[in-house]
């Protein structure tokens, strides 16, 4: 799986031309078909839109062979909704303590769904926190003004550190505004929300690639 733009034709360009890397060996991907469509509950903008169907791009590396699915930075990894309706969930557990039933009712969504994001982004914090604390470190040792205030709920802190992390890409590439989400959905691979993805995480290497965050629309 990569995380790549929204942008469909701006991902054809970046994959025809060879701009986007392996995330295994670093080599080259090469377009390489579609994936199955999946369905994606839409986001926050465009709330009661029906679900719309999307088709991943495909790729195929040059170097080690290997072909992946090109996930845009909107989606998250094997879940059916928008990456920005469980970030709001979580942000609602985490910074409003929200219940999971009245923020699947804010959403929209069924409860259960909702204490499975909220669960799994508990379970995760520690390892989030930690792990884009270090990518803060590594990607801007100047912006100690970013450094998020120490936070004792590891929720609270895993988003303030994603939120600090966010802000250090946006500011070193030059956009405005970077979300998040999207920040942590690109560094993942779209796994930012999978807790098991995170108690695997030290076999991961978390990777920062302008192609893979930029903003639809930006180039
Ligand atoms: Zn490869």
């Amino acid at each position: 799986m990569v995380t790549v733009s929204d942008d469909v034709s701006a991902v054809e360009v970046d994959l025809v031309e060879g701009r986007i890397g392996c995330p295994r060996c670093g080599g080259r991907l090469r377009p390489w078909g579609s994936a199955r469509p999946r369905e994606v509950r839409g986001g926050l903008e465009e709330e009661g839109s029906p679900a719309s169907r999307h088709r991943p791009r495909r790729g195929r590396c040059v170097g080690c062979k290997a072909t992946h699915v090109l996930l845009a930075v909107s989606l998250a990894a094997r879940r059916a909704d928008a990456a920005a309706v469980i970030a709001a969930a979580v942000q609602a557990k985490v910074a409003r303590g929200w219940g999971h039933r009245r923020i699947a009712a804010a959403l929209d969504r069924p409860a259960s769904t909702v204490r499975g994001w909220v669960r799994s982004f508990a379970a995760s914090a520690e390892a989030i926190a930690t792990a884009f604390m270090s990518l803060v470190v590594r990607d801007a040792p100047d912006a100690a003004a970013l450094w998020p205030a120490p936070n004792r709920d590891p929720g609270a802190r895993a988003l303030a550190v994603l939120a600090a992390y966010a802000a250090a890409v946006a500011r070193r590439f030059g956009v405005g505004m970077l979300a998040w989400v999207r920040a942590g959905i690109a560094a993942t691979n779209g796994s930012l929300f999978s807790s098991s993805w995170w108690t695997r995480a030290g076999q991961h290497e978390l990777a920062l690639t302008p192609a893979r965050w930029r903003p639809s629309g930006s180039r």
